[in-house]
């Protein structure tokens, strides 16, 4: 098989800070593991936008269709808050996810030992816990069509459409259930079929997938507020959970939040598989661009580290080193290191964003021992 191919784009504030230490791990996965990399790196967001006056060039959109996978850091910035809407650094991202039709998105909520005590949930409900949420990306109520502000008599009306299409549901189930064979082999589809069509379709797809190719999979429904309630109450329970564009967005960003840190979460939005079999797939942290740590070592790189271990699971087939990279970043935080967003009341001193970088590298040599 060919090298694989990575684009990196670094984009703006933090972005190229936490992307250069995932640049020193790439390099030492080609040095000591013999996972080499063609690696290329272009602009994106505020940083294309001043190079070519728009957020995504065409060019880069073009090597994004034919590399293996993207590797994106963070866009945005105050200095580009009064852009007009069409050339904001945003819009270079959403033209990716777009273009690509990035569909599933991937979001793990993984607590590390190390940091329970950083949850608001007591340490025994968080510590351990290992769960995906798969958010179908590009339909549903957020691109639904009647939509806007019209006026009936005397007063205005908002309007969003909440669509699914049976194919719509069918292939972001078929992630999820291709993800689960790979971890617990549990997955938990959310709706509110007790009070949306779209919810009841919804749960009609996912049940057929699964009863058609899945059935040894575990599959359970649950209306999406009961799961809400069970996620803060004991989210161990879950494996995988699917959902839709909106209960996902707010579903994510909870379980997000029962692991402690911005600066931890990874995530992977990917496709459907190309001619070589892999995903089209766009890995980036969670967080943005966070101007005011930008340009001063502050920055926590994991979130990026663990975005492009998820890479190497997904994109790669090289669920080991994953692993192994993943380790890596649980036996630094176990030994100490922290990064200022990770220090709470315990007043440790901080590590740099190089700093931190150099432990998870020192971390992946004694794998090797
Ligand atoms: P943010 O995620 O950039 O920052 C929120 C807070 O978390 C800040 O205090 C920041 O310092 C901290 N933080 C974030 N990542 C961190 C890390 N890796 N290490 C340590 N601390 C970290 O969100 P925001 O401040 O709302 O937005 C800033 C800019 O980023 C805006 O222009 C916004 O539009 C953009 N944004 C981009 C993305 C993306 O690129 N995917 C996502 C969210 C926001």
């Amino acid at each position: 098989m060919s090298t694989p191919s990575l684009l990196i784009l670094p984009g703006d504030g933090i972005g190229p800070e936490v992307m250069a230490e995932v640049r020193r791990i790439i390099d030492w996965y080609g040095d000591k593991r013999g996972l080499a990399f063609e690696v290329s790196e272009d602009l994106v967001g505020g940083a294309a936008y001043d190079a070519h006056g728009t957020p995504l060039h065409d060019d880069t959109m073009a090597k994004a269709q034919e590399v293996d996978a993207v590797l994106l850091g963070a866009v945005g910035g105050p200095k580009y808050d009064d852009l007009d809407f069409s050339v904001k650094p945003e819009r270079g991202l959403l033209r990716l996810r777009k273009e690509m039709d990035l569909f599933a998105n991937l979001r793990p909520a993984q607590c590390f030992d190390a940091l329970a005590d950083f949850s608001s949930l007591k340490r025994d409900v968080v510590a351990g816990l290992d769960i995906m949420i798969v958010r179908e990306l590009t339909s549903g109520i957020y691109f639904g069509e009647p939509r806007g502000i019209h006026t009936e008599g005397n007063e205005r009306v908002g309007v969003n459409t909440q669509r699914y299409t049976e194919s719509e549901i069918e292939r972001v189930a078929r992630s999820a259930f291709e993800l689960a064979r790979r971890r617990g082999n549990k997955v938990c589809s959310m709706e509110k079929a007790n009070v949306m069509e779209s919810g009841i379709l919804w749960r009609e797809v996912v049940q057929e997938v699964h009863d058609k190719d899945y059935a040894d999979v575990e599959l359970s429904h649950m209306y999406a507020d009961a799961g809400a309630m069970q996620l803060c109450r004991w989210p161990k329970q879950f494996d995988v959970i699917v959902t839709d564009n909106l209960f996902g967005d707010l579903l994510s960003d909870a379980a997000a939040m029962l692991t402690g840190s911005l600066g931890m979460l990874p995530s992977a939005s990917l496709g459907a598989p190309m001619e070589n079999g892999r995903p089209k797939a766009l890995y980036e942290p969670v967080h943005g661009s966070a101007p005011d740590i930008a340009g001063q070592g502050k920055a926590n790189p994991i979130a990026c580290i663990l975005s492009f271990a998820m890479a190497l699971r997904y994109s790669f087939d090289a669920g080991d080193e994953a692993d192994r990279l993943e380790q890596a970043v649980e036996k630094v935080l176990a030994d100490g290191l922290r990064t200022a967003d990770l220090i709470g009341e315990e007043g440790r001193s901080p590590v740099s964003t190089a700093e931190m970088g150099s432990a998870v590298l020192a971390a992946l040599d004694s794998s090797l021992a």
